[in-house]
């Protein structure tokens, strides 16, 4: 039994919002975005970490954050940066990050943390789930299709 939620998405088990899709790869709008329009692109292939992606597949993966990236550019611009790209994650499947940057600290954005003990926690539970409404509204506008 495969319990990612990842691949459940990309199985079409749990519902979300898609900004492209292929045979090796789904882009989908992150459900608690740092920024409204935070993408993740996911390759279709469970799949742990970065570095263990075939080299095609890592290649196809960051060429598709930046056709993205150049769509968020054009229809939310965001000023004064722009669509940073990241790598990392709390969940064992490999989610490559696109996120509108505003202000410096949205790519390690301090939404996902939290101080307890003397130590910072991270979770992403810490960002409220989006709109669905709102969801829709930037799917299409950052669809790739
Ligand atoms: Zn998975």
């Amino acid at each position: 039994m495969n319990d990612c939620i990842f691949c459940k998405i990309i199985n079409r088990d749990v519902p979300c919002h898609t900004l492209y899709e292929d045979d090796r790869v789904i882009a989908i709008l992150d459900h608690r975005p740092v920024r409204p329009g935070h993408a993740l692109i996911l390759p279709r292939q469970h799949i742990e970490y970065f570095c263990d992606l075939p080299d095609d597949l890592a290649a196809h993966i960051v060429l598709t954050g930046n056709r993205l990236a150049r769509k968020m550019m054009e229809t939310l611009d965001p000023k004064p940066l722009c669509a940073g790209h990241v790598v990392h994650g709390f969940i064992p499947h490999v989610h490559y990050h696109v996120i509108p940057q505003y202000d410096w600290n949205d790519i390690a954005s301090g939404q996902y943390a939290r101080a307890e003990n003397g130590k910072v926690i991270f979770e992403a539970e810490m960002i409220p789930v989006a709109n669905d409404e709102e969801q829709h509204r930037l799917a299409q506008k950052l669809c790739l299709f």
